[in-house]
């Protein structure tokens, strides 16, 4: 049996409800969008995992408000049922200096800790981003209401120069270094 992974794609495209950041002409919709589909692409690769996505094509629009779109995602994923869930986001900060890569969890000490530590290393050591750490939120929906390990991974802060750089031109480094963490988490190589 293939380990079945929901990729969460971050927000709505533009236009809709529950739209992501947008900085330097950059949204962040369209971005966890693609990177979303190139993980997919990769575990779908590979005859251990079955991979789905949020959405599917760019047109994709989910829920007809901010709860709503939130709520489909971990329907979704709890209907399947997966085994996993990975959120995709890109973060934003008013002040432009603060960078690097966080992914978040509902709790420490769980599965979705020790997957979350891999993934974080997996898009360190691939994009070259800064290392921010694992960190607690138990208040995010999607980590809250999902019926199993959740990670929701910030991949890079629009805000930054040099991490919205490597968002606009690195997605499939993002895709591969997510793609890395999975994979050592499972001890495969
Ligand atoms: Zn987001």
């Amino acid at each position: 049996m293939a380990i079945k992974i929901f990729i969460d794609q971050g927000h709505n495209p533009t236009g809709y409800h529950n739209i992501g950041a947008s900085w330097y002409g950059l949204y962040e919709q369209d971005i966890t969008y693609q990177v979303g589909i190139y993980l997919a692409d990769m575990l779908n690769a590979d005859p251990r995992f079955e991979a789905r996505v949020s959405r599917p094509t760019p047109y994709t629009v989910l829920g007809t408000n901010n709860t709503t779109s939130l709520a489909q995602r971990v329907q979704m994923a709890n209907k399947w049922p997966a085994n996993y869930f990975i959120s995709i986001h890109a973060n934003a900060n008013e002040n432009t200096a603060i960078n690097g890569t966080e992914v978040y969890i509902y709790r420490r000490y769980t599965q979705a800790n020790w997957l979350a530590e891999q993934i974080l290393d997996g898009i360190v050591d691939t994009v070259g981003t800064r290392n921010n750490g694992v960190r607690v939120n138990s208040s995010l929906y999607v980590l809250k209401y999902t019926k199993m390990p959740a990670n929701l991974v910030e991949m890079a802060y629009l805000s930054n120069p040099g991490d919205a750089e490597k968002l606009r031109d690195d997605q499939y480094q993002f895709a591969q270094g997510i793609f890395t963490g999975i994979m050592r988490y499972f001890g495969f190589s």
